[in-house]
């Protein structure tokens, strides 16, 4: 079967599942050429194989909220692909999670987690359980009851959960406590662990930081660097404040931030103060972002808007999948947008994408820029195993390291006869070759 032929099949199989099957799509096209000059691939069935999960498990999760009512929510885990190591992804929790963007996620996940240089195969979870304006007691009964399910199919050689949207240090703390009492054992099997806990330094700053670093990457193929550019970030959560903390280190001005309720524009840029005030406005568990303009006065808030309207130089989606559709991106590329780099998870629609391609801007997709994250998911594995704790400078090396490898790799796939990096091909091709040679060596599994 040809590459369209098993787009259409998996369309036909899986028809209301638009997350996923737009992630297929965008991998399938990239990598059309690849597969066809390799027939070793089309015989071993290696898309076939690679576009449907090795196994997933959907379960109830019942758990009292501080009322004393019975409170039900799903929860899944999807164990996607392991050739290249064990199953490893975050925890979404999030009302808007289903089956279809779980596997859009965990799908992802596998390139992202080959990209990164380290054993690390692809996997996914979550629940549509809303952690905002939930007690901390309310946080750790879920929590609990989520693991009740889980600790079966996880393991540290196994399935390594994290993160991810809704799941923070806290939110990790409560799942591996009861995870430890099921199994009766401390071994590392979450990453994003408490730093007493066998939780590794930089692994907060990770994402952001990564994504940070990949950008750099982009603006020095242009002799370019941050140094007074203007950029514009989406969300307010861990990855923003990530990247909002190393983008101001490295001279850019970062000037609007969003939530649900709409964005703010800071025209003097995020300070330090005002850096840190958004891990007070993310503590406080509610999912809006105005609070910032009470607070710093000068700033402005537009309810019910996107940033992409603001003239920047560097744009950097940070919040979840297709915040930023076809319009955004024609509005970003009027504005003289010179580089776009994706952090959230297929942060630009493809009609998005398709802007950017059209008009040469230098775009990179979120496998490639937020692979930072789990890159040192994978450096607290190796520490947990080893039984150490590396000092901050070295883990902050081995990421920048990690991103800049991601960044030749894109290059070496990506680059077109004119000279411009299609960064999408790049990755994708990259992250391919690697997970469907390991297939290919382990036999029909
Ligand atoms: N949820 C993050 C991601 O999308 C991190 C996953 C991990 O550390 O395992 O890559």
């Amino acid at each position: 079967m040809n590459v369209k032929e098993i787009l259409n099949n998996l369309e036909t199989k899986h028809p209301g599942e638009k997350e996923y099957l737009q992630a297929v799509h965008e991998v399938l096209e990239s990598i059309e050429n690849i597969y066809n000059e390799n027939p070793q691939y089309a015989s071993a069935k290696i898309i076939e194989r690679l576009v449907e999960p090795d196994r997933v498990f959907t379960f109830r999760i019942s758990w009292v909220d501080d009322n004393g009512e019975v409170q039900v929510n799903l929860g899944h885990r999807i164990q996607f692909n392991n050739a290249i190591g064990p199953y490893k992804g975050g925890i979404r929790l999030h009302p808007s999670v289903n089956l279809s963007i779980l596997k859009f996620l965990g799908f992802e996940q596998i390139f992202k987690n080959a990209l990164t240089t380290l054993p690390m195969g692809g996997a996914k979870g979550g629940s549509d359980f809303n952690p905002k304006g939930k007690s901390d007691a309310e946080i750790m009964r879920f929590c609990q009851a989520f693991m009740l399910e889980l600790w079966r199919v996880i393991g540290p050689n196994t399935d390594v959960p994290a993160g991810d949207i809704g799941t923070g240090g806290r939110e990790i703390g409560f799942m591996y406590g009861m995870y430890k009492k099921l199994q009766q054992e401390n071994t590392g099997v979450f990453t994003g662990k408490g730093l007493n806990w066998g939780g590794s330094l930089i692994r907060p700053e990770a994402t952001g930081f990564g994504g940070t670093y990949f950008t750099k990457e982009m603006l020095d193929t242009q002799n370019d660097n941050f140094k007074g550019k203007t950029v514009t970030l989406s969300g307010f959560g861990n990855v923003t404040w990530g990247v909002a903390l190393k983008v101001t280190e490295l001279g850019g001005k970062v000037v609007t931030i969003s939530g649900p309720d709409g964005y703010v524009y800071d025209e003097k840029g995020l300070d330090a103060d005002k850096i840190d005030y958004l891990l007070a406005l993310r503590a406080s568990n509610n999912d809006i972002v105005s609070p910032y303009v009470q607070e710093f006065p000068e700033a402005k808030f537009y309810p019910g808007e996107k940033p992409w309207s603001v003239k920047c130089d560097i744009a950097m989606p940070c919040a979840t999948q297709n915040e930023l559709n076809g319009e955004d991106a024609q509005k970003l590329v009027d504005n003289g947008v010179k580089y776009v780099s994706e952090v959230s998870n297929m942060g630009c629609t493809p009609d998005a994408i398709e802007v950017f391609h059209k008009n040469k801007i230098l775009f990179a997709p979120g496998k490639a820029v937020n692979a930072g994250g789990v890159a040192v998911s994978g450096l607290e594995m190796s520490q947990n195993a080893m039984k150490l704790n590396w000092p901050m400078e070295e883990v902050d090396s081995k990421l920048h390291q990690i991103m800049t490898s991601i960044h030749t790799a894109c290059i070496k796939y990506g680059t077109e006869p004119d000279g411009y990096v299609n960064y999408v091909k790049g990755a994708n091709i990259a992250g391919f070759i690697k997970v469907a040679d390991a297939m290919m060596d382990q036999g029909v599994v």
